[in-house]
């Protein structure tokens, strides 16, 4: 699976993170076994795997990962000033996939095929057009491809700031003895008063005697002290003394992940039609939560049917996938003005959302995919003043244009 760089392929991914390795896994799950497949390499820059994140999403769609997910939740919960909303939602669980076991997943699926090839420690520089290929500059040598998929982080340039809000979190693997919290229902935001901006903690419990516990917070400055805090490898003091107060003081950490998610529009860096941005870099994560895994599952599947198109017809161009309604990007960007605007009202806000809409509603919704009245719905259940007030400079602004 692993080897040196090649002197051309027909499609480079640059990045085997999440992105990288769905767009492999879909091109795997859409050919069948002995059927012509277009030569892939996937460029990382990582020599070696940590298991640094899970990722959790409501299972809605198929995907080549259902069998790695870890833990399902049909009851999922947000609270805010000692007041609870719960869901009960039996057919759609809010699921888990630990990286890695979808890496495993993902890795075996590469290793059957002889046209996919993982080549890891190798970083790439820089990407310059040529008139039939892109050739990409990397630290073991210059490799032209046909296509390219970046997947790369974006560059600061391609967020819009000034527009949204960083989510910055420090989670931890806890194993606590006996912890004694229900296993069907997931935590997703317990708002924490006491802390200047917007803070909750979202707690999963994983067995009898495991939980996952993360603090979070959407700040609009990544350098503030409290970003800091949550981004050290140091258990930030917040989270210690929520685990001492809830769960007693036998708690020991087994293992940490921390995150900084951009919650803004980006626009995706572009060269040509040999050139797409995916991923996190593409805008595939969902401004408004900070969620990526059934977006990514969308857009990789509908980037390998075009891979599997261009390699069909030998015409190498791609069209970025369109990950999700024009409608839900404008409601973003309203809701994100209004969160920046009015942060100590935001934690009501979300009790409100999921307060006035049903477990349906609000999956879709969070999962990219409302239909017009799931839209409805969720406009019906949020105050109408901060957001007509959140929204109002932007059509002054697009009036201008
Ligand atoms: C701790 C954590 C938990 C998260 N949990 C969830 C969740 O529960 N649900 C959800 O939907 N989303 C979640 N997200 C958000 C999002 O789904 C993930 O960040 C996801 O991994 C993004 O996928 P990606 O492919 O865009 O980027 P990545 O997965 O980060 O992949 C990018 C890859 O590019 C490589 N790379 C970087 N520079 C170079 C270079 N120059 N050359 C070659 N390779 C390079 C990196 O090493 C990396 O492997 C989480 C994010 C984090 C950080």
């Amino acid at each position: 699976m692993t080897m040196s760089l090649p002197k051309e392929t027909d499609i480079a991914i640059l990045g085997a993170g999440l992105a990288g390795l769905s767009i492999a896994s879909w091109l795997d799950e859409l050919v069948p076994a002995g059927a012509d497949m277009p030569r892939l390499h996937l460029l990382e820059a990582r020599e070696e795997d940590t298991h640094d994140r899970t990722w959790c999403f409501w299972d809605q769609s198929a995907h080549p990962f259902r069998d790695a997910i870890s833990h399902r939740w049909q009851n999922w919960q947000v609270s805010h000033a000692g007041k609870q909303v719960v869901y009960n939602d039996p057919d759609c669980p809010y699921a888990m996939l630990p990286a890695d076991a979808m890496r495993r997943s993902a890795y075996s699926r590469i290793a059957i095929r002889n046209e996919f090839s993982l080549v890891r420690g190798v970083k790439v520089e820089a990407i310059t057009p040529q008139s039939e290929s892109l050739q990409l500059t990397t630290s073991q040598g210059q490799l032209d491809a046909k296509v390219v998929i970046d997947t790369r982080p974006p560059p600061l340039e391609a967020l819009a700031e000034s527009q949204g809000v960083w989510q910055v979190f420090h989670g931890v693997e806890v194993h606590q003895p006996h912890h004694g919290l229900g296993l069907s229902k997931a935590g997703l935001m317990d708002f924490q008063a006491g802390h200047a901006g917007i803070h909750f903690v979202y707690l999963l419990p994983l067995d009898e005697h495991h939980l996952l516990v993360e603090w979070t917070c959407f700040e609009a400055d990544r350098h503030s002290e409290i970003c800091k805090i949550l981004l050290a490898p140091e258990l930030p003091w917040m989270l210690a003394n929520w685990l001492d107060e809830h769960l007693g003081k036998d708690w020991a950490v087994q293992r940490s992940e921390t995150g900084c998610l951009p919650m803004m529009p980006i626009t995706p860096p572009h060269i040509n039609s040999r050139y797409l941005s995916a991923g996190i870099r593409g805008g595939w994560m969902r401004p408004a939560t900070g969620y990526m895994f059934a977006s990514c599952q969308r857009g990789a599947e509908d980037v390998a049917q075009q891979l599997l198109k261009a390699h069909a017809q030998k015409r190498w161009h791609l069209t970025p996938p369109r990950i999700r309604p024009s409608a839900l990007n404008w409601m973003d960007k309203v809701f994100l003005q209004a969160m920046r605007q009015h942060p100590e009202a935001a934690p009501g806000w979300f009790l409100q959302l999921f307060a006035n809409t049903t477990a349906a509603q609000q999956r879709r919704f969070l999962g990219d995919q409302p239909s017009a009245g799931d839209l409805l719905a969720i406009m019906q259940a949020l105050p109408p003043g901060p957001f007509v007030r959140a929204a109002l400079p932007r059509f002054s602004i697009s009036r201008g244009h």
